[in-house]
């Protein structure tokens, strides 16, 4: 293989990089990389990757750009919301850069499909923001025997980190939970466009060193919190009793964690339309409520539920909703311990209520 002229052209500023030149470059047009998610993160790998002339690039997502992704994820403009994220991030990688092969794929990615999804590539970026597609991308790499980059940004802090499961540490080593609930996802923590920025270009560059052959985060673990402008850099040790990669792994699964009681949108609105005695607790913010909520409903602080006095009575019926489920999950659990018995979670929380239910809801 050797570089065309356009190339040589194209790569000028970045072949002069020592650390590149011309067999770094040719390393980078004949590797193959899996970013999962073309959001906030994935958005910024993708850019970074297709303009360093990686060879292969390959996009797993699902579903569309919507409105509230547009502070984060730069590749789409406002008139791309409704359209598939997938379809979008190609053609703007493809228009970046039409010398490298960008191929896309659409749907959900489960513990069930990602090592498949995975196999054919090199190099693997978890671009995702939600545990639960971690994990499996997690244990996905330890089956395949593959290294990968670990990104995660919540609210102003970002997270990165060299996997090699088996090998070094993994996510299992770093963060043991295996029920992803409790894990909010970003779009209930939320995220600052710039953060979610900043951590992808990071990532990049692990990938492109990872492909270079050049020193990685490799066995640590960077944090960065913008908030107080504190970035550090820890040694992460391979933990034995790892759920995922860990001695005992294999044999001893830790028992998944209580699962909530679910009542559906559709359950939920014919308890109320039966005028049922029962409360609809909202545990999102204040102006997530004044957004949009569930007509009689009461807006409650989580930490009041999960504190000493939660304020209702223990055979009282509770249903408890936030945007996804991840905070009336972690809610349900500690009312659990404290003996309430009629309290459920809405499945889907409010998105999915305004899916089934109430179709003309601001969504956000
Ligand atoms: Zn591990």
């Amino acid at each position: 293989m050797t570089l065309t002229k356009e190339e040589l052209v194209r790569y000028s500023r970045q072949l002069v990089v020592p650390e590149v030149g011309p067999e770094g470059q040719l390393r980078l047009k004949s590797a193959k990389v899996a970013v999962v998610g073309a959001g906030g993160l994935g958005n910024m790998v993708l850019a970074c990757l297709a303009g360093a002339g990686v060879g292969e690039l390959g996009i797993f997502d699902s579903g569309p750009v919507e409105l509230s992704n547009l502070h984060r994820q730069f590749a789409y403009g406002t008139s791309d919301v409704g359209k598939l994220k997938t379809a979008l991030a190609a053609a703007r990688l493809r228009e970046i850069n039409p010398g490298i092969e960008v191929t896309a794929r659409e749907g959900l990615l489960t513990a069930a499909n990602m090592k498949g999804a995975l196999a054919g590539y090199d190099q693997i970026a978890d671009c995702t923001d939600n545990f639960q597609t971690r994990s499996a991308i997690n244990r996905a790499c330890l089956e395949l025997g593959k290294t990968y980059v670990h990104a995660a940004v919540y609210r102003m802090e970002g997270q990165l980190a060299v996997f090699e499961p088996g090998r070094g540490p993994c996510l299992g080593c770093l963060s043991p939970l295996e029920a992803g609930d409790e894990a909010q996802a970003c779009a209930e923590a939320g995220v600052l466009g710039p953060a979610a920025a900043a951590v992808g270009a990071l990532q990049a560059l692990e990938v492109i060193k990872l492909i270079l052959g050049l020193e990685t985060l490799k066995g640590r673990f960077a944090m960065l919190d913008f908030g107080s402008s504190r970035f550090s850099v820890a040694e992460l040790p391979r933990w034995e009793d790892c759920p995922v990669c860990g001695k005992d792994a294999a044999k001893a699964r830790p028992a998944p964690a209580l699962r909530p009681a679910y009542i559906t949108p559709e359950q939920l609105k014919a308890k109320l339309a039966e005028g049922a005695r029962l409360r609809v607790l909202d545990l999102r913010q204040d102006w997530e409520h004044d957004l949009c909520h569930i007509p009689g409903d009461l807006r409650v602080e989580p930490e009041k539920l999960t504190g000493a006095a939660p304020g209702f009575r223990r055979g009282e019926l509770l249903v408890l909703y936030c945007k996804g489920q991840s905070k009336s999950t972690s809610a349900w659990r500690a009312l659990k311990a404290k003996g309430f018995e009629k309290v459920f979670v809405l499945e889907g929380g409010i998105d999915a209520w305004a899916e089934k239910i109430d179709k003309n809801m601001t969504r956000y």
